[in-house]
């Protein structure tokens, strides 16, 4: 069935630029992209129904491309705790930090995370979202961690969403294994990831590369697994100390490094000639109240692609709202409108690898579009929060959140 959707303004960041077209119109095929042109072009057609957009700017659908957002509880308490001055080691002492969301994920059953977590993802869906990737992680075995990714995988049945899952059983080591890193990091290679693979649970295998988490030799173990699983990789790296992580996830060629504050200039020619990209996390340098940025004149010059996201965790980043994130990438990364509009769309498409079918407003690709009520693409970074007014188009179809 085709549909006409005339009288709008697009914005089709194709090749990570505007690439504007004024008094412009798109026609959908089913889920994918027909056409797309000026008005006055408009093909002489029989169209099932024809949308009169009312000026709108079109972009592609956004796309949220690292998140923790399925987990028990939430960590609320403990950030007044430390507001009122207790340390954060106090408070890892007394059983809080990452440790109290695992055991929260771990009592939690499936129904109560799904709920739970369509509650978030639903806020990121009325923003504007309509792909994300979820992580696992908070499980740390293998029932707890299968619990997590089926639950991905529910979210993508029930929203009208792309939804890609992540498994990052190399998140934290359990408390089963202190002490034993490297025999967790054994059972991650030869029981979890295979057999979590074998369910088709996996899309992405990450970890996270710090001296309080993994080590970059740790890491490569996981990634040699996923390679001969053949499930491509993604890593938390560079995010509190330099370990060369990020040259590591570029040499297995990573589809992202992520955070990425205190990588090096090697670490960043190494990923551009991998063509690994630059995930960017605002919502966490904020929340975390960092001072190292990371070195983004450097990336521009060696043309990595750079993407955001909301990181959306309950620990360092509880961000509900992607188009706050892009303002905060904006104005604490110093990224132009343009280059955020592009790293919540191509470039992140690119994170996920979905390029050839996400990210951009291009003929061939899914018609995830959104209409916003705006004067010039720049306002949907420039706002700060609140809803602004516009319209979900998924897969061809209005979508009301
Ligand atoms: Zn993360």
């Amino acid at each position: 069935m085709k549909k006409l959707w005339k009288n709008c303004h697009i914005a089709t960041m194709q090749d990570g630029k505007y690439n504007s077209i004024e008094h412009a119109a798109l026609v959908t095929f089913g889920q994918h992209i027909h056409w797309i042109g000026r008005e006055s072009d408009i093909p002489n057609d029989n169209y099932a129904e024809t949308i009169d957009l009312n000026g709108a700017w079109l972009t592609p659908g956004l796309i949220d491309c690292h998140t923790h957002s399925v987990f028990g509880g939430n960590r609320s308490v403990e950030f007044e705790q430390r507001l009122q001055g207790v340390s954060y080691a106090e408070i890892a002492a007394n059983g809080g930090g990452i440790a109290s969301t695992v055991r929260a994920t771990r009592e939690a059953s499936e129904d109560e995370l799904l709920a739970s977590a369509l509650k978030r993802i639903r806020c990121l869906l009325k923003d504007g979202v309509t792909t994300i990737e979820i992580k696992s992680g908070y499980g740390l075995d293998y029932l707890n961690e299968r619990k997590m990714l089926r639950v991905i995988r529910q979210i993508a049945n029930i929203l009208p969403m792309t939804v890609r899952s992540t498994c990052l059983a190399a998140h934290a080591l359990p408390p089963e294994y202190k002490g034993q890193s490297d025999a967790y990091v054994d059972h991650i290679c030869t029981e979890m990831l295979p057999k979590l693979h074998q369910e088709g649970l996996v899309d992405a295998v990450d970890a996270f590369c710090e001296y309080l988490a993994f080590s970059p030799a740790q890491v490569e173990r996981i990634f040699n697994t996923a390679h001969a699983l053949n499930i491509p990789v993604k890593l938390h790296a560079e995010q509190l100390s330099s370990l060369g992580g990020s040259s590591l996830a570029a040499r297995y060629h990573a589809l992202s490094a992520d955070h990425l504050e205190f990588m090096t200039e090697d670490d960043v020619k190494a990923m551009a000639s991998s063509g690994t990209v630059a995930v960017l996390l605002p919502g966490a340098f904020y929340f975390l109240r960092e001072t190292q940025l990371p070195p983004l004149e450097s990336l521009h010059q060696h043309g990595v692609r750079i993407a955001l996201s909301s990181d959306l965790n309950p620990g360092t980043s509880p961000a509900l709202s992607l188009r706050l994130m892009m303002n905060m990438g904006s104005t604490l990364f110093r990224l132009t409108p343009e280059q955020t509009l592009a790293g919540v769309t191509i470039h992140a498409a690119h994170a996920l690898g979905l390029q050839d079918s996400h990210g951009s407003l291009e003929v061939g690709k899914v018609a995830d579009f959104i209409a916003w009520e705006i004067e010039h693409p720049s306002e949907i970074v420039y706002w700060l929060g609140g809803d602004l007014p516009k319209r979900i188009i998924q897969h061809g179809n209005e979508i009301f959140v």
